[in-house]
């Protein structure tokens, strides 16, 4: 499974359409200080299902939109698209190639897609489950998180370790079973 693109806008600073091409190897961002790099993290954190909008560095769900600037206003709505090579088929759907796509409107109105087909953010969390980039995954370290997991209570610990082994989707449909 290789990440191949992200795509963005509206979302935090990128008012106007971004596009990154990951190749094989190590992509770097590279920019000043404030420029939009742990943006481009955050946003990749948000597609996947990040509900912590705390962890997003925001307050309330809106503050992931585009804001406005001097020279431009507001936008409408936020969107973030990853796409993934599946060729390997690692992820379970027979699809070569899978986007995934998360939209939220001013008025907090969510969408999920994935291949553009209308989802539930469960069907994004289940995708991913055991992949390595299931929501509670370790794909993706922000800053603070090494401290987290080190100061994190053994239970909590216990969890990473759980979706590391690929056990996660099993804990989940136990929980999902014992409330039925
Ligand atoms: P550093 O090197 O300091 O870590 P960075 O490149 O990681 O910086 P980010 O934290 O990604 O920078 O970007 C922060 C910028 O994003 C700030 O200028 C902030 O105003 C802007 N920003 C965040 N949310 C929004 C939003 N909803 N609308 C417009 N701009 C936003
Ligand atoms: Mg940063």
């Amino acid at each position: 499974m290789l990440l191949k693109r992200l795509e963005a806008f509206g979302f935090k600073s990128f008012a106007d359409r971004i596009e990154i091409e990951f190749d094989k190897g190590i992509t770097s961002i590279v920019g000043p200080n404030g420029s939009g790099k742990s943006n481009v993290t955050d946003a990749i954190r948000w597609v996947l299902g990040e509900q912590n909008i705390r962890s997003l560095r925001g307050n309330k769900a809106e503050d992931i939109i585009f804001t406005g600037s001097s020279l431009r206003k507001p936008a409408g709505a936020a969107e973030v698209s990853l796409t993934f090579d599946n060729t390997d088929g690692k992820l379970p759907l027979e699809f070569q190639e899978i986007t995934i796509t998360r939209r939220l409107f001013r008025s907090g109105e969510s969408e999920f897609y994935i291949n553009k087909a209308r989802c539930r953010l469960k069907d994004i969390y289940t995708l991913f489950a055991d992949t390595g980039l299931g929501k509670d995954s370790i794909s993706v370290i922000s800053q603070n998180k090494v401290d987290d997991i080190l100061n994190a209570k053994p239970e909590n610990r216990r969890l990473l370790f759980e979706e590391c082994a690929g056990i996660t989707k099993y804990r989940d449909r136990k929980k999902e079973a014992m409330r039925k």
